[in-house]
């Protein structure tokens, strides 16, 4: 048998470009569903490795100026980062693994929450399609916790990061898991900075918990309605091209208590179609400006929202406390008033 131990794997994958890697056994996903469970995939797995590749700060700085959006699609989001930059250091890794003579699954984190339920195709089987939730299984890698906004929090970046994974049947050291409340500390930047009220306060008492080992992580039960629609282009507040094409139209995201499936159904056509030309509108899409960053940004999924609250307050808080390991020569992230545009309704723009 060939030898393959956790710090080979980091070495390399390191080396490849991934920022951080992380190792969980697979007795740590005990209490996953099945349709999220590594195993689905791989019944025979042994470990599951998680690798995170950094959203660059200033994938932000446009969006946060008001000034300029498709960088963040394009490379911070779904055009290069999810489709390229963290899948070819991840590949190079599953060649590598596999190498040493253990298979290595490559896992593209889709969203679990937009899998239809279906039939198993085999008798016993787990229907298809199995995704894990990607960020828990960083949590059981040892790489970070969930911070009270759902988004995943790292030492080194604190929420700017993606992940993805490989599950294999190589038994690997796993590492040690982070402890609970160590990352987020639950200022409530993040709800205080979220457009749409998708995130609750402490005080609601709304939460998610779950129990790898002896840990038990909790956070936030985000508005998903509600962040999707912001997130994904459905809320005035934060899109000037809503605006563009829709003068004079109203809508309060924060108001919405629609399903996460429910706005995608909002979002997508608003955002991807097209419409004939008129002498009103010549540009031959609903939404000029939307469309334009998504195909852009590959033609695939797109931020138009960039995460103002879970991402943007929360890190420049933890930056300001000295949280992250990161730092900039520039300081503070915010640099100037922030803004907001006008829904007509909103009790909630500040
Ligand atoms: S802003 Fe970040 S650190 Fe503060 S509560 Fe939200 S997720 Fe936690």
């Amino acid at each position: 048998m060939r030898t393959l131990t956790s710090a080979m794997v980091k070495e390399f994958a390191l080396r490849q470009g991934l920022d951080l890697v992380g190792v969980a056994n697979i007795e740590r996903f005990d209490g996953a569903p099945e349709r999220m469970h590594p195993a689905s995939i791989m019944p025979h797995a042994k470990s599951v490795i998680v690798v995170i590749r950094r959203i660059l700060r200033g994938n932000w700085r446009g969006i946060e100026e008001g000034t300029y959006w498709p960088n963040y699609t394009y490379f911070g989001y779904h055009g290069l980062l999810n489709s390229f930059f963290i899948p070819m250091p991840l590949y190079e890794t599953a060649c590598f693994i596999e190498d040493f003579g253990w298979e290595a699954v490559p896992y593209y984190p889709g969203a679990p929450e937009v899998m239809p339920p279906d039939e198993p195709i085999r008798p016993g089987a787990v229907a298809p399609d199995v995704h894990l939730a990607i960020r828990i299984a960083g949590m059981a890698a040892g790489l970070g916790e969930m911070g009270w906004s759902k988004v995943f929090m790292t030492k080194k970046f604190g929420p700017r990061v993606r992940l993805h994974a490989i599950i294999t049947d190589a038994e690997l050291q796993p590492d040690p898991l982070v402890e609970p409340g160590s990352l987020c500390n639950r200022c409530m930047a993040c709800v205080k900075g979220c457009p749409s009220s998708a995130i609750p306060h402490v005080k609601e008492g709304r939460t998610v918990k779950v129990q790898i080992e002896d840990k038990i992580y909790e956070w936030g039960d985000v508005r998903m309605g509600r962040c999707t629609l912001s997130y994904h282009g459905g809320d005035p507040a934060v899109s000037p091209f809503i605006h563009k094409s829709f003068p004079g139209y109203e809508f309060d995201a924060s108001r919405q208590n629609i399903t996460e499936d429910m706005a995608y159904k909002m979002c997508w056509p608003f955002s991807k179609g097209s419409w004939r030309r008129t002498e009103e509108d010549n540009s031959g899409y609903i939404i000029e400006g939307h469309a334009k960053i998504c195909e852009w940004g590959g033609d695939t999924s797109y931020g138009i929202g960039g995460s103002r609250g879970c991402m943007r307050s929360c890190f420049h808080y933890l930056e300001k406390q000295g949280r992250i390991e990161q730092t900039y020569e520039n300081g503070e992230f915010i640099k100037r008033p922030r803004w907001l545009l006008p829904n007509r309704t909103a009790e909630n723009n500040q």
